[in-house]
């Protein structure tokens, strides 16, 4: 959720200006902490208490973010800008989308350049829901 293709530390090899956000959309959870709370208080320059209200949610026994309808995906997090597809907070964005892939290689930006090889369209963009059988 917001690194480039080398972000200075190690190699990786996948560049998310080149991506759609995948991962800021496909997950219906961003799990957020009550320090990434914080840190989004900070940024909007308001209370916890109001930043817990407007731009989270208790999804089941966790604190997520809010989403937002979206022109790509059915839904995606509410701090994309959904024309850039850029995060609007990177610098207050919350842990795991800091952590986020936790590899080298990110499985999404893999199958895009596939299918931008496939298709021999530079532009294009695949469109994929995950769903988690149990
Ligand atoms: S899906 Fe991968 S390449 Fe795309 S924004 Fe997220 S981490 Fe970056
Ligand atoms: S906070 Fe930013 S990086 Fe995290 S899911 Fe939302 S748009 Fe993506």
């Amino acid at each position: 959720m917001g690194d480039i293709a080398t972000n200075g530390k190690k190699k990786s090899y996948y560049d998310c200006v080149d991506c759609p956000a995948y991962c800021c959309s496909v997950y219906d959870r961003v799990q957020v902490t009550p320090r990434d709370i914080r840190r989004l208080a900070k940024h909007f320059g308001v209370t916890d208490e109001v930043a817990t209200a407007k731009f989270t949610k208790v999804w089941g026994k966790e604190r997520v973010l809010r989403r937002k309808k979206d022109i790509l995906f059915a839904e995606t997090c509410q701090f994309i800008n959904t024309e850039t597809r850029g995060c609007t907070i990177y610098d207050a964005r919350p842990a795991v989308c800091r952590e986020f892939p936790t590899t080298k290689r990110c499985a999404y930006y893999d199958l895009l350049s596939f299918e931008r090889e496939q298709q021999d369209d530079p532009k294009v963009i695949p469109l994929v829901k995950i769903t988690f059988k149990k």
